[in-house]
């Protein structure tokens, strides 16, 4: 075995065509199935694109190469060296006859999971070899597309002008209060991990930024155990200074939208039987107050001032049926630099923006006052002290703003109709698991 490979002219499984016939090439990739017939032996490489079909006729080879690959055990790394013929009935239009076989790598004969997706396995299962599911054609395909909306809302804020910004995650003070905040030593003092960039990205209000946007890991030490928490979650969050939280409303409504259209047409959505559309926009807007009475309507009791319940969010889900906002929520359930509307100080200019099953965003118009947002920051019980990094950026030329954060995971796996949040994410972490 090599130490260093030398394979000669490699090509991707999907770079090759019919059209290559007679042609010398290598590829290389993972043994995905060995087939018997008899007479021939077939020899299955996956890569990156997509599988290559090996035929060894074997009356024609020596029979030293068809004892390798008949022993050679699925799922190790091989190089193969040979000439493209063109065949109608393999994969891509043509298979190849080998000449040389190279093994890089051997693997273990007992796999923990079938790569083939012929034998399904429990999430569990899959998570713990994660390596190994992603070589699975649906888990790969869940996460070429996430880059691809990565991408998008890359390129979606760059269009418009914004600057792409990255906060700290090592904080002194919670966001929104002391309870969801993953403590870690710093030194001889405590820090937290942060929660969210939010007082950060505010702060960049006051240094004249306008246009900001991050997309990052947020922290949250819930010890929730659901379909659709993380302790480890990627945010995108956006600020824009001297406008009103109906802009950002639409630039989220755009972003959603344009996100979709970006996917829609990539051929990948296949392997998860997706058949996706881009969402209508503009999105539908209700108000928290009318929100509970649609639930009231469906026999669903919420108190004012409350949150909405899961089960409250699968309800108007049903009824409304895509997209939409919540608009006008109590300032009681919303955090302290949610502002309040002119008429009605109990109401908060605060949006969440909800997808069918669950929800997708939260934003409002943000308090710019620095009297006011100490006063609210005092009366959710929290000490003014701990924020004095933030509260000084709004004493010397504060202007208007307003933003949202999204969940990257929600808004995949309500895109992708994927059930459990956990499919979405490379290596999750959740309340019981920190490995791998
Ligand atoms: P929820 O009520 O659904 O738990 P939240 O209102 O606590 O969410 P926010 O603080 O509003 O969450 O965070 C903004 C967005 O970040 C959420 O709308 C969601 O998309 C995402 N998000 C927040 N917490 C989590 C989490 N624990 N796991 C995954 N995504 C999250
Ligand atoms: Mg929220």
């Amino acid at each position: 075995m090599n130490m260093k490979p030398q394979i000669r002219n490699r090509k991707y499984a999907t770079e090759i065509t019919a059209d290559n016939d007679g042609e010398e090439v290598s590829i290389a990739g993972w043994v995905h199935e060995k087939r018997d017939l008899g007479g021939v032996f077939f020899l299955i490489v996956r890569d990156l694109g997509g599988f290559a079909q090996v035929t060894l006729h074997k009356d024609e080879v020596e029979k030293k190469l068809f004892e390798r690959m008949k022993k050679v055990p699925r799922e190790s790394v091989v190089a193969i060296e040979g000439e493209v013929k063109s065949e109608k009935k393999a994969p891509n239009g043509y298979e190849l006859l080998p000449e040389r076989m190279e093994v890089l790598s051997e693997a273990s004969q007992v796999l923990p999971l079938d790569t083939t997706g012929k034998v399904g396995a429990e999430l569990d299962t899959r998570l713990d070899a994660r390596f190994m599911d992603l070589r699975t054609e649906r888990t790969k395909q869940i996460f070429i597309i996430r880059s691809r909306v990565l991408k998008a809302i890359r390129d979606f804020f760059d269009e418009r002008g914004f600057i792409e910004i990255n906060t700290s995650k090592i904080v002194s003070a919670a966001t929104e209060g002391g309870t969801a905040l993953f403590p870690i030593s710093y030194f001889e003092r405590e820090a937290f991990l942060n929660q969210s960039p939010q007082l950060y990205k505010q702060m960049l209000m006051a240094s004249g930024f306008d246009r900001v946007y991050e997309i990052a890991p947020i922290f949250r030490a819930e010890e929730h155990d659901t379909t659709k928490h993380l302790n480890e979650a990627t945010s995108v969050d956006v600020e824009v200074a001297f406008v009103s939280d109906d802009e950002v409303m639409k630039l989220l409504e755009e972003l959603i939208a344009f996100v979709y259209s970006k996917v829609v047409d990539y051929p990948g959505l296949a392997k998860l039987n997706l058949n996706l559309e881009v969402p209508k926009i503009p999105f539908r807007r209700i108000t928290y107050d009318e929100a509970i009475e649609l639930l009231s309507g469906a026999g669903e009791q919420i108190e004012r001032g409350e949150d909405l319940s899961t089960s409250a969010e699968h309800i108007l889900g049903e009824i409304i049926g895509e997209h939409y906002f919540i608009t006008d929520w109590p300032c009681a359930i919303k955090p302290f630099y949610a502002q309040p509307v002119a008429e009605d100080k109990n109401i908060c200019d605060a949006f969440d923006l909800m997808h069918p099953r669950l929800e997708l965003a939260s934003g409002s118009q943000r308090v710019h006052s620095y009297e006011l947002l100490k006063k609210n920051i005092e009366s959710k019980g929290l000490s003014a002290d701990n924020f004095e990094f933030y509260l000084n950026a709004f004493r010397y030329g504060m202007p208007p703003h307003a933003g949202w954060g999204l969940g990257v995971e929600r808004l995949l796996m309500s895109m992708l109709e994927i059930e459990n949040i956990r499919e979405v994410v490379l290596f999750p972490r959740d309340r019981r698991r920190l490995a791998p």
